[in-house]
């Protein structure tokens, strides 16, 4: 039976409803929706199929996993891919993440408590330091690590063999990813945005599991607006139970998840507020671009990471921004979801 052990506090807390990041008591409701075996797991089928046989494959083998690369932006469910192979693989799973491991020390320690076929889930990963990064190296690939000892003039180092393990990297920033790095990975899987099918069956579940009743246009709805993140998802139905239970007749139907949505400004499209102050500012200040990250994310008074981690992916995805080498630009979609006359085409002669 595989056992979380958590060495890492969880994600920084944020409070927008859309932002893909753990917040708050999350960590309680993910224990409750958390799909713990792939046939829990909804969507991403192909993937899924490929995870399945690899597991199946390093079982009959009685060895570890190969090291697995999980790609893609927050809330898509590479955390809950790391806890579903452990617990396949009946190992013990360890999470931790790249910006919390300071240093080489903090990583022997860790890595000298597994035991062989354990999973170490290294979270953002592409933010580990360089010098942690490279003693990582001979640990994935030959299971050993090299231990400083003595000081000065006595300085030496050990190499120490521990035992094989398998490591779960997940990254929402395949791009910032050093190639030595990725290429120890035997596998890597690139999680996209699931379709509005999958996040109302995701919906559908989370409702089961939460006792309540919900009907197929409820969770439709819900779904439509849920910027093809379970996480926002699973967020987005806490919400509304609240409002079904305060204002409603305590189902979710297609009402209440409007009547909620409309409360908290997420509209129909799955924008919440900040997108379209993105998409506002962008259309509004300069003209509909193109402008650079920093000088979004100064006017938005926002990190920079955020705007390209947590903003960015869906609006890109979705069509309404559009990246430039000068910058990002507002599409004709912004335009019209924001209801502002387009007038890209005629921009096009001067800034392109
Ligand atoms: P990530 O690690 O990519 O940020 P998580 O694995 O933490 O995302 O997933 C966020 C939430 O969404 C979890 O509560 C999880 O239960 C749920 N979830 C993610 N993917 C799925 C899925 N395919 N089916 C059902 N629930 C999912």
């Amino acid at each position: 039976m595989a056992k979380k052990r958590s060495v890492s506090p969880e994600s920084p807390e944020e409070s927008r409803l859309v932002t893909p990041a753990a917040q708050g008591d999350e960590e309680r409701f993910d224990r409750i929706f958390r799909p713990l075996s792939f046939d829990d797991f909804i969507g991403q089928e192909k993937h899924k199929d490929n995870l399945r046989v690899y597991t199946q494959a390093a079982r009959k083998r009685r060895e570890p996993l190969d090291h697995i690369l999980l790609c893609g932006p927050p809330g898509l469910g590479k955390t809950t891919l790391a806890n579903i192979l452990a617990h396949e693989m009946g190992v013990k799973l360890y999470v931790t993440s790249g910006p919390v491991i300071e240093h080489k020390g903090m990583l022997t320690g860790i890595l000298t408590r597994l035991e062989r076929g354990d999973i170490l889930f290294i979270d953002e990963i592409h933010r580990l330091s360089p010098a942690v990064e490279e003693f990582l190296y001979p640990a994935i690939e030959d299971f050993r690590i090299d231990v400083a000892t003595g000081d000065g003039a006595f300085a030496e180092s050990i190499a120490l063999d521990i035992r094989p393990f398998t490591l779960v990297g997940a990254t929402t920033r395949t791009g910032l990813l050093t190639k030595p790095l990725q290429e120890r990975f035997g596998v890597t899987i690139r999680l996209d945005f699931y379709p509005v099918e999958e996040i109302e069956r995701i919906a559908l579940r989370s409702a089961r599991l939460l006792g309540l009743a919900c009907d197929q246009r409820g969770a439709k709805e819900l779904a439509q607006r849920s910027r093809g993140t379970p996480r926002v998802a699973n967020r987005l139905i806490r919400r509304v139970r609240d409002f079904a239970e305060v204002e409603g007749s305590g189902k979710i139907d297609h009402a209440i998840v409007e009547l909620t949505c409309e409360r908290l400004g997420v509209d129909l499209a799955g924008l919440d507020e900040m997108d379209r102050r993105l998409l506002g500012i962008l259309i509004e200040h300069y003209d509909g671009g193109p402008v650079g990250v920093e000088t979004l994310a100064a006017a938005l008074a926002e990190a920079r990471d955020t705007i390209e981690d947590v903003y960015e992916p869906y609006l890109l995805q979705q069509g309404f921004l559009g990246r430039t080498p000068r910058g990002r630009i507002a599409t004709r979609k912004a335009y019209e979801h924001l209801g502002h006359p387009y007038r890209g085409e005629t921009k096009q002669g001067t800034l392109f």
